[in-house]
């Protein structure tokens, strides 16, 4: 069978627009979905999607707003900045943009963030929904990558999922979803002994690691669902975590980047931010 390309630029886009709908009847209703983005520093890589961000919310006919904190900035002046809004009845999202500057407690930073408030979902409340099964706010990124799975249209239960990549801003969500579609999951990781011998077993193949061309055409199951979400700048190009050109001989669906995964985490963003404004509403 033919590779199948899993254009998450077109989905994201469909999207995109069904959100912009939604928006426009929530505002009907008198509630403008806000999403303020907190970015400390001035990461260049951080500054673009920050800036992304919020282009697609303002498209989406959603409130936005960039915080912009100089590098040195306190951990309390951070924390006061996220109470502020915690407090700010025009936000119903708020991301504070990773990573954080090295002398400022990620951890501490996330958890301040009012749970229905935690458009990343990568509070602690969060992360223990996700974990228990409960309802809960699902991380852009793994989010979007089973959005993507399903316009695959294949279905997930009892299939071989591998997941390369442990963070727990995709690898760990990522897996759990996996899990919660009924998947028989791995999770492959620095320390994994032989990732082929893994990855070959895998009808769904997530990648989130950060290494260009990390996953050649013979470490990919035939028919495979591959799912690249790594981004690498290389001489100013982007390339994913697999090789494109070579998985794509083997797989029967497979993530372009760019194109693929990034788009869909943006749409997911508003999503949540969208979901949230609704329960406020
Ligand atoms: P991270 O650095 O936190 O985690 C990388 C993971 O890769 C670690 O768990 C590590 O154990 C594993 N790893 C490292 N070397 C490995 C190897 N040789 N074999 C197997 N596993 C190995 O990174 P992250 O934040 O999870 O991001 C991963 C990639 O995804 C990055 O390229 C990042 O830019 C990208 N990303 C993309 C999106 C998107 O929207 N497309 C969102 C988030 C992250």
């Amino acid at each position: 069978m033919a590779c199948q390309r899993l254009d998450g630029k077109a989905l994201a886009l469909r999207i995109r627009e069904e959100l912009a709908v939604k928006t426009a009847e929530l505002k009907a209703h008198g509630v403008t979905p806000g999403l303020a983005v907190i970015l400390v520093g001035n990461d260049p890589a951080s500054e673009t999607y920050v800036r992304n961000k919020g282009i697609a919310c303002e498209k989406a006919g959603m409130h936005s707003e960039t915080i912009r904190l100089p590098e040195e900035t306190t951990q309390e002046e951070l924390l006061a900045r996220i109470r502020a809004l915690n407090a700010d009845p025009a936000i119903d999202g708020i991301l504070v943009q990773l990573p954080l500057p090295a002398h400022l407690d990620e951890r501490a930073a996330l958890n301040a963030i009012l749970p229905e408030k935690d458009v990343d979902g990568f509070h602690l409340l969060n992360a223990g929904k996700l974990l228990t099964g409960e309802a809960s706010v699902v991380p852009c990124t793994p989010k979007g990558v089973m959005r993507l799975i399903r316009e695959a249209g294949v279905s997930l239960a009892g299939k071989e999922a591998v997941v390369v990549g442990r963070s727990n801003i995709v690898g760990k969500p990522m897996a759990l979803l996996l899990l919660q579609a009924g998947c028989t999951v791995t999770v492959c990781h620095s320390k994994t002994r032989d990732l082929a011998e893994h990855t070959r077993q895998a009808d769904v193949l997530v990648v989130a690691v950060g290494k260009p061309g990390l996953i050649r055409g013979d470490m990919v199951k035939p028919g495979a669902v591959v799912i690249d979400v790594g981004i690498n700048r290389v001489d100013g190009k982007l390339y994913g975590d697999v090789a494109f050109d070579e998985a794509a001989e083997k797989a029967g669906w497979l993530t372009p980047v760019p194109g693929g995964v990034g788009p869909m985490t943006i749409a997911m963003l508003l999503e949540n931010t969208l979901e949230a404004a609704q329960r406020r509403a």
